[in-house]
């Protein structure tokens, strides 16, 4: 370079792609032009953001150069193009209107955690923001969750119904306060305010007064709905057992495990275990619910999460959770504000009507969301998060396609549900929505694609869906092919859930893709679950292995009584002798009972044959005696997985692999010999896993493949997944595992979106 700086004056337009809008990014952008001196001007555009610069090659190189460093901190650059101009004649630096025009193919930015300084002054009594609970800036705050259309602009936003105060509107216009664009600036005189209603809807009191009454109530052990950020949340007091016993029976919500906020770090490490990963990850600005390990003598209420080592806890994400939190000063529980299998609520009126019978008040305010992120659940497993709910603080962020790709719609597995739409080299997985079991998580999962396609305003070229025919999902996808006259393609589910594993790793295969879950639609008339593929490097992938199948006798209903997974399973092994076992699981059953299933089981009425790994959980959770019924999908497994011990010197069961065929019944055998002699459960667990393990790496080594791809329901389950990698790891094998895409239903829409890329014509 050059001593002397060169005084030819040039222009530079760059384009810049990535999340870039709602972070900061044009006040940083004229800060270092400002810097540098160079004129020209900056602008959103729905691509992403354009900058021209104009000055000496010298200063202008330096800018490219010191963008990437001096980037605000949410803020990525995917790529940016660069064309050199004559100098147009530019005086000083600009920050110029958005554009509204051209594909849209910015990145929608998640909803940010709280910043340190904003936290500051919510707590500062002298500021102006003292208490104010929509506090933000441009690091932090509402951004997927109010955004209307694209650009990113306080317009196209549902805070363009407060008009800002001078206040406000001189922060947002000063290029050197943090609050410069930043669109949903608001203060005590100009923004949103709370209210505190009872169930008729009167309004009891405004502001922080109804703050100070909702935390009163919860105190007592009332519940109040508070609206939050992507929605509202049931609150009670989580140490109150009568309290969350009751809110679970208004609820109707038996014993899934309900997510608590606590007020601080410190009150969380009271209650659990924090590792320095899981430290870093609740104080993160996507501030998850993280599943952490509970500790002796936690003051959480047992009805919290019966039965479960595991607690999911999260801080305050947003300055009301923050302020509700100080008030309150103990942990509470904040569960979705739905009925069961419905959506989360957004709306003050709906909330009020859906949730009439439950909260006896409602901490609402008049900040509209424009549609519902439910908060994330994230675990960390061998030393790495995995992502369990994809919602809050990461939707709608995409996945990096190695590939560009026409765009696709992918409608997702029944359960867990998310949407993607792909374009590019991005494709945009949907907040969680659901399982599909009511109309209103059916309305939400046709809002929420009609909304992606209107907010990227992509129109699907193919639309991917499961293969199961009846499944509503499957109907609407048909039916939105029809509309965009485009195929809608069929994607194996378990191929779905190996091939989503593999391009959140970007990698292409060959590989052995295992596929273990609670069921799926099979291809050869069975229910899948424990399925092994052979993933060529081409487009070609077939089944290369499965358990050995069993009867499921009543079908659904055996998803919820595992003792019917026992039965189904002991007749294959025992025959007609399995009626007399004397096992826990035939014991839960009368006799009426019993013959009733026997006649459907001989005569194969009702009783689907499954190869699901997740029912053979099921079965060792009945014969163990853990567990007989379930009231949420996976309790057994997770009741199985808890009472496993760390004994290193259990050896697995015995198990044959042979022509593509795992055979469980040999250690089925070895578990029924253990449980009439009483062996305890924990070590039974322990072998099972063991066993599990055992079987993958098997297989695996059988296969000739050294890429193991790891997905499906049952890799939720730390201990499976954690002994599996390491005994593929000990075997030389390379293991691969989610990170970032949920392992469970939650992934399968990205896998159906990978799975039209890799057959790109199909039939
Ligand atoms: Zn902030
Ligand atoms: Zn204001
Ligand atoms: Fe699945």
């Amino acid at each position: 370079m050059s001593a002397l700086p060169s005084l030819d004056i040039t222009r530079a337009r760059l384009l810049i792609l990535g999340a870039v809008q709602g972070v900061g990014f044009r006040p940083t952008v004229f800060k270092l032009a400002n810097d540098l001196g160079l004129a020209g001007w900056v602008n959103n555009s729905p691509q992403g953001v354009t900058v021209e610069i104009e000055g000496t090659r010298t200063s202008a190189d330096e800018f490219i150069l010191r963008l990437d460093t001096a980037k605000p901190p949410r803020s990525s650059i995917r790529s940016v193009e660069t064309a050199w101009l004559a100098p147009a004649g530019y005086r000083g630096f600009a920050i110029r209107e958005s554009e509204t025009t051209g594909p849209k193919t910015t990145l929608v930015m998640p909803d940010i955690a709280t910043c340190p300084e904003c936290l500051t002054e919510i707590l500062d009594s002298a500021g102006r923001r003292y208490l104010y609970p929509f506090t933000n800036c441009t690091h932090c705050g509402p951004r997927f969750t109010i955004i209307d259309s694209l650009p990113y602009d306080r317009m196209g936003t549902s805070m363009r119904v407060f008009e800002m105060c001078p206040h406000c509107r001189h922060e947002y216009e000063n290029p050197s306060d943090r609050r410069f664009h930043a669109q949903p600036i608001a203060c005590p005189d100009c923004g949103p305010q709370l209210q505190l209603r009872d169930r008729n809807a009167d309004v009891l009191c405004s502001r922080h007064d109804a703050l100070l009454t909702a935390a009163h109530a919860i105190r007592c052990g009332k519940f109040v709905a508070v609206k939050g950020i992507g929605g509202f949340h049931l609150m009670a007091d989580a140490r109150n057992q009568a309290a969350v016993t009751a809110l679970r029976e208004r609820k109707h919500r038996e014993e899934k495990p309900l997510a608590i906020m606590a007020p601080s770090l410190n009150s969380i490490r009271c209650e659990c275990e924090v590792s320095a990963i899981e430290e870093r990850l609740l104080l993160s600005p996507e501030a998850p619910i993280l599943l952490l390990r509970r500790r002796a003598g936690s003051c959480i209420a047992p009805a919290v999460a019966p039965g479960n080592p595991a607690l999911g806890m999260m801080l305050p994400s947003n300055p009301l959770h923050h302020l509700l939190m100080r008030e309150l000063g103990f942990p509470v529980v904040a569960t979705s504000a739905n009925l069961s299998g419905e959506p989360i609520c957004i709306d003050n009126e709906d909330c009020q009507h859906r949730m009439g019978g439950i909260a006896d008040l409602f901490l609402v305010h008049n900040r509209r969301i424009v549609r519902h992120v439910d908060d994330s659940l994230v675990r960390v497993t061998l030393g790495r998060e995995m992502i369990l709910r994809r919602a809050r603080g990461y939707a709608p962020l995409p996945i990096h396609l190695a590939q560009p790709t026409r765009p696709i719609l992918a409608t997702g597995a029944h359960l867990k549900n998310t949407v993607a739409l792909a374009s590019g080299h991005s494709a945009f997985i949907s907040q969680h929505i659901g399982d599909l079991e009511t109309v209103a998580a059916l309305d939400a999962f046709e809002r929420v694609i009609s909304d992606f396609q209107r907010l990227y305003e992509i129109r699907p070229e193919v639309v991917a869906m499961d293969t199961h025919p009846d499944y509503l999902s499957s109907q609407s996808a048909q039916r939105i092919a029809a509309e965009n006259r485009c195929p809608a393609i069929p994607v194996q589910h378990h191929i779905a859930h190996v091939l989503s594993c593999m391009a959140e790793n970007e990698i292409d295969g060959p590989a052995l893709g295992v596929a273990w879950d609670g069921t799926g639609y099979g291809l050869d008339g069975t229910i899948w679950g424990g399925e092994f593929f052979n993933i060529g490097a081409g487009g070609n992938i077939d089944r290369y292995a499965h358990f050995r199948t069993f009867p499921l006798p009543g079908g659904e209903i055996a998803i919820r009584e595992p003792r019917r997974s026992a039965l189904g399973l002991l007749t294959e092994v025992f025959g007609k002798d399995a009626y007399s076992l004397d096992v826990p699981p035939i014991n839960a059953f009368t006799d009426a009972e019993l013959a009733r299933l026997r006649v459907m089981l001989d005569h194969s009425i009702n009783s689907p044959r499954t190869s699901s790994a997740g029912r053979l959980f099921d079965v060792v959770a009945a014969l163990t005696g853990i567990r007989q019924r379930t009231s949420f999908e996976g309790q057994a497994a997770m009741d199985l997985e808890s009472a496993a011990s760390d004994l290193q010197s259990c050896p697995p069961y015995p198990f044959t692999f042979a022509d593509g065929v795992i055979d469980w019944a040999p250690m089925i055998r070895a578990i029924v010999t253990e449980v009439r002699q009483d062996i305890a459960p924990a070590l039974i667990s322990t072998r099972f896993h063991r066993t599990l393990a055992r079987i993958i790496t098997d297989v695996a080594r059988h296969s000739g493949h050294t890429t193991i791809v790891l997905s499906g329901g049952c890799f939720q389950n730390e201990r499976l997944l954690s002994i599996t990698v390491t005994q593929l790891r000990a075997a030389g094998l390379q293991p691969v595992w989610h990170r970032h895409v949920p392992t469970n239903d939650g992934g399968i829409a990205l896998g159906q979106i990978a799975a039209c890329l890799r057959n790109p014509n199909p039939a």
